[in-house]
């Protein structure tokens, strides 16, 4: 049977690079979750939905059609057929990234295109993905361990200091969208604070997940270890 991987935990800890690494490394598909709830959020503010608005945005949760290309070397999103892969990295959807993903109705939706896609069946994928042979896939989020694929072969929690996440995160954003260290620092902790909070499944270790604190290790060492948690 396909192994499923599932990489939870908050902003700045590596998961993204973890999950593509474990992911290249292990000949498994990669589904980075996080840049759905994005561009769920870019399609609302590119159209005029009000954000703040848990009711509009309910209305408009069905309309979006989203598309992940599950590569891990090369993984893509589109929205509505449009290259999200830039505007979904921008502060003001991360800003609005929070509010969206609050509402259940999202979530559902969602939720249900992460499930087809670590099935491996059409719905939210990039059709050339369904047709490469997959041992399986590393799925990367908030709650992919306590309520998508709560079956997952494993699931592993990743943490670590507010400073290291607020200095990993501060150092991807560089040149690009550059904010000081104390401001990237108050963003990632609020945002934090509002995954962790919500009422429709908020950000949380799973009882069964390995946690793993990665404040002082290297990302080769916090993907050796995951990748030898799969092997086991
Ligand atoms: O991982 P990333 O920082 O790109 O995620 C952006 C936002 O998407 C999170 O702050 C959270 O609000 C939402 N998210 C979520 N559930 C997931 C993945 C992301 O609610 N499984």
């Amino acid at each position: 049977a396909p192994v499923i991987v599932a990489i939870d935990g908050p902003s700045g800890t590596g998961k993204s690079s973890t999950s593509k690494a474990v992911a290249a490394e292990l000949g498994l598909r990669y589904l980075d979750t996080g840049a759905q709830y994005r561009a769920i959020t870019w399609w609302m503010l590119s159209n005029g939905i009000d954000v703040a608005d848990p009711t509009a945005v309910a209305a408009a949760a069905g309309k979006p059609v989203i598309v992940s290309g599950t590569d891990p070397a090369r993984p893509t999103i589109t929205v509505d057929g449009a290259d999200a892969a830039g505007p979904i990295r921008t502060q003001e959807v991360t800003a609005a990234v929070s509010a969206v993903s609050a509402v259940a109705e999202v979530r559902g939706r969602i939720t249900e295109l992460q499930r087809s896609i670590a099935a491996g069946t059409a719905e939210g994928t990039d059709p050339a993905d369904v047709a490469a042979p997959s041992r399986g896939i590393v799925v990367e989020g908030r709650d992919i361990g306590t309520t998508v694929l709560p079956d997952a072969d494993l699931k592993v929690f990743l943490t670590a200091s507010p400073e290291a996440r607020a200095a990993r995160r501060s150092g991807e954003l560089r040149g690009k969208d550059s904010a000081d260290l104390a401001t990237t620092r108050a963003a990632l902790l609020k945002r934090d604070a509002a995954d962790s909070g919500r009422k429709a499944s908020p950000l949380k270790k799973a009882d069964d997940a390995v946690e793993v604190d990665t404040t002082e290790l290297t990302l080769e060492q916090v993907v050796e270890c995951v990748v030898t948690l799969v092997r086991e």
